[in-house]
């Protein structure tokens, strides 16, 4: 068979083709500065983010997953604590409750595929502390139900929002509406860098302070220790990267919506797939699309048919919710999320998508239902 055309699922080169020169002329004012660690670039950054995100304090970290263990460790989460974490989301999530000693208890998603608020108040103990909502694909989880369960139960809300930059609920930005939020900026996240980062922010200045040490030996302003860190910086060079292209950020959320809108329109009619929210589905939420996750009725046929045609997608996870790893001693039944996982299929979603791509990929999912 003829393969007309190949789209990767994430074209890594294009990261850094697609803006060389610039690249290249930053790398060059920051080494030859000598600025690599804690330098002006991170705290420029860190500035612009705050500003975009309107919020009070970020931290650039080493990535996602050590933004969600310092953020768990300075709201002072431990052993016997239970941190209620969707199934359908990166290992890490759980990873990071795990690691300084808690539990991470599982739930279910609901029709939107996200965290399920029923699920969630049936999971509630009595040490249960906190919720961790996870806006998966860049879609803010409805938090109006989740903040009714934080309160009447008396619990935190901490979000991973380590796919979710700049995406919004009811106006407000995903990672504020908790004790803190996370962000990876891993090459393939809709900010991405070239190579680990991450972020975590905070509107609680005790929280801030917390973070601050934690992340860099325990070292206050003045560099005398003053508690138990670790190091988990974000470099500075990964930074000066960052902020140049936080600048077209809005400009590459509004083409990811555009590719979404192109999609949606050319898959509205076909009764074999359930597709994500139209852009404008919901004055409440604007969603920023990190991926095209859709459910498909013979979805490995499809992924095996457009691979046959060039076109790569991938099934998010590995195709593996937290609660199928067994060896973590995980042992729930989530129906939800099961279900969810038998035909769910990411197709290609990133800005280096040409309109011609997304036709292309579209033409071939329709002619796979045609057959
Ligand atoms: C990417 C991701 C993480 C981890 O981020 P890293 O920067 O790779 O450590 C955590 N949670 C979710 C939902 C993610 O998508």
């Amino acid at each position: 068979m003829s393969v007309s055309r190949t789209i990767p699922f994430f074209n890594y080169p294009a990261l850094f083709h697609e803006t060389e020169k610039e690249f290249i002329q930053i790398f060059k004012d920051v080494c030859s500065r000598g600025a690599y660690i804690l330098q002006k670039d991170l705290f420029e950054l860190e500035e612009n983010l705050k500003k975009f995100l309107n919020v009070n304090h970020v931290f650039g970290v080493a990535d996602g997953t050590n933004a969600l263990i310092l953020g768990l460790k300075a709201i002072g989460i431990g052993s016997g604590d239970e941190i209620i974490v969707p199934s359908h989301t990166y290992i890490a999530s759980a990873a990071a409750v795990a690691l300084v000693g808690a539990k991470p208890v599982l739930c279910d998603i609901g029709k939107d595929n996200l965290i399920d608020p029923i699920s969630v108040e049936q999971k509630i103990t009595k040490n249960t502390k906190a919720i961790m909502p996870v806006h998966v694909n860049g879609r803010t989880c409805a938090m109006a139900p989740l903040e009714d369960l934080a309160k009447r139960y008396d619990l935190m809300i901490v979000e991973d929002a380590a796919q979710a930059l700049g995406s919004k609920y009811k106006g407000k930005c995903a990672g504020t509406f908790g004790k803190f939020g996370t962000f990876s900026f891993y090459p393939a996240k809709v900010l991405g860098c070239f190579g680990d980062g991450g972020a975590i922010i905070t509107n609680d200045d005790e929280i801030a302070e917390k973070i601050s040490l934690l992340r860099d030996h325990g070292r206050d302003k003045n560099g005398r220790v003053v508690s138990w860190g670790t190091n988990s910086r974000l470099d500075n060079l990964q930074a000066a990267f960052l902020n140049f292209k936080l600048q077209t950020f809005p400009e590459d959320i509004q083409r990811r919506r555009e590719i979404a809108q192109r999609y949606h329109e050319a898959f509205k009619n076909l009764k074999e797939i359930d597709l994500p929210p139209h852009p404008n589905e919901s004055p409440d939420h604007f969603d920023i699309y990190q991926n095209y996750e859709m459910s498909a009725n013979d979805r490995d046929e499809l992924k095996k048919y457009l691979q046959e045609k060039g076109i790569s997608t991938i099934i998010q996870w590995a195709g593996t919710p937290v609660h199928h790893f067994k060896e973590l001693g995980f042992n729930e039944s989530l129906p939800k999320t099961d279900m969810f996982f038998k035909r769910c299929l990411m197709l290609p979603m990133n800005v280096s998508l040409s309109n011609d791509d997304v036709d292309y990929i579209s033409n071939e999912v329709q002619n796979f239902y045609k057959k």
